[in-house]
């Protein structure tokens, strides 16, 4: 049986290797990004380049989208020269971007009366995991369409779990932001703790994720603040764009969030001073702060 064809829609930093792993896995790839010069970079690794999404569609049986915030979802899938324009009957789209789980809904429905299946599929696992092929994706939609490109989701990802129908896998995906956010809180708190304290932070952060505090926050942020880089990986944007995501379906659900809503407070102080293109793990300045105490070095 001949190998699925492959569109790829946004090539930033996860749908870069994601797109590479799809290729390295034996699917023909074609893709498109809105900034040119990131396209270059693909066709290095075997990539065939198309002038919009809409060509994208029309050269492929799966279209993936990792973009940004909903608007930029809605922009490559329903616009003049989108997905939905050049995707033809059974085409299955996945989009993998973080947005709400009401938008992904509409757009399955559009999706759906264009005879073009939908499934949503967030994932997890950083740009460490987009690199090594080890996200978590959690998928939402029907799961014989699941079946039908579970082998190129494989080629991303370890953990490929069908959460339920359209939506429910961001509704998972808002959980592990949750857990994100307040995990990444714990950590910038123990290296302000350590610091001050003055034991030495490598010896805390080695013992510590290997206990029960440990995390994939503190195994993997700890390390790149102690080193001085600041470097998105997750960007602040892109986690205040998920926390404000979670904070508006749990005030639908009238549930109170404190913890979640601390994070998003204080993400919003680096965002003040204009940290929104640094890592998430910058948050690590706002203790700093608060707490006077050095922890980067090198600034
Ligand atoms: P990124 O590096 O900023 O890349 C964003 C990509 O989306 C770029 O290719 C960008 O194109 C494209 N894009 C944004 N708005 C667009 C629009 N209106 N029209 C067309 N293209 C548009 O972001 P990322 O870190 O890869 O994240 C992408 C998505 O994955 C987000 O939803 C994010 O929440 C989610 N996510 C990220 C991580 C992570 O660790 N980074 C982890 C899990 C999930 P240009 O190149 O032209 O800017």
């Amino acid at each position: 049986m001949s190998k699925l064809r492959v569109g790829f829609v946004g090539l930033g930093i996860m749908g870069r290797a994601m797109a590479r792993n799809i290729h390295q896995a034996g699917f023909p790839v074609t893709v498109w990004n809105r900034t040119r010069s990131k396209m270059e970079e693909a066709t290095a690794w075997g990539a065939k380049l198309a002038d919009s999404p809409k060509q994208v569609a029309e050269q492929s049986d799966v279209v993936i989208t990792i973009v940004g915030d909903t608007p930029d979802v809605k922009a490559v899938l329903t616009g003049e020269e989108g997905v939905f324009q050049g995707a033809g009957n059974g085409v299955v789209v996945i989009d993998m971007s973080t947005i709400a789980a009401e938008a992904e809904r509409e757009l399955a429905s559009q999706a759906k009366a264009l005879g073009i299946d939908y499934l949503d599929a967030p994932v997890s696992g950083g740009d460490i995991g987009a690199q090594n092929g080890t996200l978590s994706i959690m998928v939402g939609g029907e799961a014989k369409v699941l079946d039908k490109v579970r082998s190129i989701l494989e080629a991303m990802g370890q953990r490929i779990v069908h959460c339920g129908e359209v939506g429910a896998g961001q509704t998972v995906k808002a959980c592990n932001q949750i857990l994100c956010g307040l995990n990444l809180l714990a950590v910038v708190e123990a290296l302000s703790y350590a610091k001050k304290a003055g034991v030495d932070v490598e010896k805390m952060i080695e013992v510590t994720t290997q206990g029960a505090g440990g995390s994939w926050a503190l195994a993997n942020y700890a390390p790149r603040i102690i080193q001085g880089d600041l470097d998105p990986g997750f960007s602040v944007e892109f986690i205040q764009k998920d926390l404000r995501i979670v904070l508006q379906e749990a005030e639908q659900m009238q549930l109170p969030l404190m913890g979640t809503a601390l994070v998003q407070q204080l993400l919003r102080s680096l965002q003040a001073h204009g940290g929104n293109p640094d890592g998430s793990h910058a948050l690590i300045q706002v203790m700093e702060q608060l707490g006077n105490v050095e922890i980067v070095p090198n600034k």
